[in-house]
């Protein structure tokens, strides 16, 4: 059930040369002793390269050990600061934070293998309110690389999967990213059914996307403006305030038959709202004040990569658990990545540190 390209460092020749190169499962790899730090080292029978465990994770040629790199990693994604970090293990905040660059570049990796195709019925979106190199206090000017910055999120309804991310400076152009995200994965011609707050400039950024100009009737001037088409689903549910106080919602269905679109998306955007949530406990205090400009936003971006895997793969959701037979109340714990059919069980945070995408050949033998 698991994608055949995810496997350990040691399941394939990493020699771009060698006959055997990429292929999993192929027989030409045997263990080959361990490094003087007590790694597992491979060798290649076809090509008599040598390669260790590590190769091509977080933990390949580090200073420091597996288990501290792992710790400070799985503590970033439980609300950890970099401070706190640095005070309890007595890491640098910048060594830190190299390896979470580098843990982003890796789940990425396993995003863009996972999500190629990733095909949604019912999406919710939503931006959450973040920083960058400010606590959001007042006074502070709007700069390129800090300030206010909007994080968006696509859920898939039916599986709580995080299916794409954007960072930007606006909701509009996040919302232009999020799309772009889904049309380039499982949603090339129209868009799934999406249900999102009132804000975010969301219904432009699907027009721009997957809109068509109508048909040329052949007389006068050639239509060029881009329309929603009938097929498309989607609603808003606004939230109605009066200064500070709470008046309610009201539910707008913006595109499609608006029986059909409560049925399929119900009237609320309560998954995304709960999953940033969890981000905000997740992450909320990351990015720090002690970077340099350039650094921040690039810093919130690993960050968000970062939790998004760690709460797909390493994360039980308990509205996901499905009863484990015999009907004696016996639940079995499944998380985002499990209702979605991506993978089996619950992965460690190592395991996920641990897996790599092995190269794209094709398996002729
Ligand atoms: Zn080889």
């Amino acid at each position: 059930m698991q994608h055949p390209r995810l496997v350990s460092p040691g399941s394939f020749c990493w020699n771009q040369d060698c006959p055997d190169y990429g292929k999993v499962g192929h027989g030409n790899i045997i263990k080959f002793g361990r490094t003087q730090k007590g790694t597992q080292r491979y060798r290649c029978k076809t090509c008599s390269k040598t390669f260790v465990q590590t190769k091509g994770t977080v933990f390949y040629g580090r200073h420091h050990s597996q288990e501290t790199i792992l710790e400070c990693l799985a503590w970033l994604a439980e609300r950890s600061s970099l401070a706190a970090i640095h005070r309890v293990k007595g890491i640098k905040e910048e060594t830190v934070l190299d390896w979470l660059k580098e843990a982003a570049k890796h789940v990425e990796e396993i995003e863009a293998l996972l999500l190629a195709n990733y095909h949604l019925t019912r999406a919710q979106l939503d931006a959450l309110w973040t920083y960058v190199g400010h606590k959001g206090e007042r006074g502070h000017l709007e700069e390129e690389e800090r300030g206010t910055f909007w994080r968006g999120t696509i859920i898939d309804i039916d599986t709580r999967l995080r299916v794409g991310r954007a960072i930007g400076k606006e909701e509009g152009e996040v919302a232009t990213a999020l799309m772009a995200k889904l049309k380039a994965r499982g949603h090339p011609d129209s868009p799934p059914a999406i249900a999102s707050d009132g804000e975010g400039s969301y219904r432009e950024a699907m027009v721009k996307t997957w809109g068509k100009a109508p048909k040329y009737a052949g007389r006068g001037r050639r239509p060029r403006r881009r329309q929603a088409q009938p097929d498309w689903h989607y609603l808003q549910v606004i939230k109605n305030r009066s200064g500070n106080r709470w008046k309610g919602i009201t539910i707008k269905v913006v595109y499609g038959d608006p029986e059909e679109v409560l049925n399929l998306l119900g009237e609320h955007t309560a998954y995304v709202e709960r999953t940033h949530l969890t981000s905000r406990q997740m992450n909320g205090r990351l990015v720090r004040k002690t970077l340099s400009f350039s650094k921040r936003r690039e810093m919130l971006e690993a960050s968000c990569a970062w939790e998004d895997w760690v709460y797909n793969l390493t994360r039980s959701v308990k509205t996901l658990r499905i009863e484990a037979g015999n009907g004696r109340g016996r639940w079995q714990p499944r998380s985002p990545a499990m209702a979605a059919g991506l993978t089996d069980h619950i992965w460690t945070v190592k395991e996920l540190l641990m897996t790599v995408v092995a190269p794209d050949v094709t398996n002729t033998k």
